[in-house]
């Protein structure tokens, strides 16, 4: 079949004409339990009421205007993100890319601007992702996303996942500029980190001059059950951070967080964006933020993240042929499989259950923070259900291999 896209997309066999809450409607007329969630983006689930009114209220007023002007909304926004995190100022843009490209331009403007144009390095883990740009996929490192696309760009180092060591040394060279993480890895394979090592790193980088960036596109906005994952620890703190996905409920937009005194190096002219906050965007977001950033929101998503990690936990423990082990924080969760993960997400879609891939061979589950109680524990009756189907296959192929050997 040929199609008039790129096929950068391995992409399912399924459309979808519309969606409430946790539940997507498919064009093969079935009802799907939605635990993509648009990759961790579609916090508040499908056509939330709140989300849509402030969509078409906006809609019929203003939709874009340039950022030569005031635009009321961002500065009504970057007060509500400001007064709940550590940041002092924010620039916003239009997705996760491009809050990471301005998280990182901004610990760079700042040596520059402070007297240390050589520090240029940023640190980066393995098993990171932080969106597809140039230098996303450089500060990531992630071979399959940086092959085929000219030279590494210079000035970004590679640390692996847990090597304090290794870090601390790079830390302290004399052209670093910045260490950027997830607090937890979401593309990766749900992988976090402890507190310890966040509180570790964050000291050393103090310590050094170096400046901490989180990438909380993913983990931010309260799918760990707190709004910012770093948020359960104290002293973790980063200087920048980049958020994005959640932010929007679902309508693009993304942000870059920052200390007045990190962001010292973004002045006029430096750095900017068309479409970046536009009215459309941040009344939007607005509505979001307003809905998520709340006590009761984050008790109940610590209630979810509960039931499905002890239900999975308890699934793998009955499913030790298959699973091997259950990982992530809050609504970030990965199971780790021991066959294809693909292949399992196909299985899972004909028990109507939606899950996403990940590496290290997860699949994760990202589901909307609203998700009820029963939705939580359907998912994991469709979740077990997929993997009774998967054992059943496995048993079957064994048989016919037995069967052929035999012949
Ligand atoms: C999705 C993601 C990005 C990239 O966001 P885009 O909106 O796809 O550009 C960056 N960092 C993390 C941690 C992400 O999960």
């Amino acid at each position: 079949m040929t199609s008039p896209l790129m096929s950068v997309y391995n992409r399912a066999p399924l459309a979808f004409t519309h969606g409430e809450g946790v539940w997507l409607h498919g064009d093969d007329g079935e009802a799907y339990l939605d635990c993509v969630g648009g990759i961790a983006t579609d916090a508040l689930g499908h056509a939330h009421p709140t989300l849509v009114a402030a969509l078409t209220a906006q809609a019929g007023k203003l939709w874009h205007v340039s950022n030569i002007f005031r635009i009321p909304e961002q500065e009504a926004l970057a007060e509500r993100l400001t007064a709940s995190c550590f940041a002092d100022v924010a620039f916003f843009a239009n997705s996760g890319s491009e809050a990471v490209e301005c998280a990182l331009k901004t610990a760079r403007k700042y040596h520059a601007a402070n007297g240390a144009p050589e520090r240029i390095d940023i640190i980066g883990f393995d098993g990171s992702f932080h969106g597809r740009t140039y230098a996303a996929i450089n500060a990531a490192g992630n071979p399959s996303y940086v092959e085929g696309f000219g030279p590494r760009l210079p000035g970004y180092i590679q640390v692996r996942f847990g090597d304090m060591e290794t870090l601390a040394k790079h830390i302290a060279s004399p052209t670093t500029a910045a260490v950027i993480l997830e607090p937890v890895q979401g593309e990766g394979g749900a992988r976090a980190f402890s507190g310890e090592q966040l509180r570790a790193i964050r000291a050393t980088c103090t310590a050094h001059g170096v400046l901490l960036i989180h990438d909380e596109v993913q983990s931010g906005m309260g799918r760990t059950g707190r709004l910012f994952a770093h948020q359960w620890f104290e002293e973790a703190a980063p200087d920048i951070m980049a958020i994005a996905k959640a932010l929007g409920g679902g309508f693009p937009v993304g942000a870059c967080l920052a200390t007045a005194h990190a962001a010292s190096g973004m002045v006029v002219g430096v750095h900017g964006s068309t479409f970046g906050g536009n009215p459309l965007a941040m009344a939007v977001a607005i509505a979001a933020f307003d809905e998520i950033a709340t006590a009761p929101m984050m008790a109940h998503v610590r209630v979810i993240a509960d039931i499905l990690s002890t239900g999975l936990n308890a699934i793998a423990a009955r499913y030790p042929d298959l699973v091997v082990d259950v990982r992530g924080k809050g609504l970030l969760v990965g199971v780790k499989l021991v066959s294809n993960n693909r292949a399992f997400m196909a299985l899972a879609r004909a028990h109507r259950l939606l899950v996403a891939g990940g590496g290290d061979n997860c699949v994760r589950l990202l589901p909307a923070l609203i998700m009820s109680e029963d939705e939580a524990r359907e998912a994991l009756v469709r979740f077990e259900a997929t993997l009774a189907t998967a054992r059943a296959e496995a048993q079957l192929t064994q048989t016919s291999v037995l069967a052929d050997a035999v012949q």
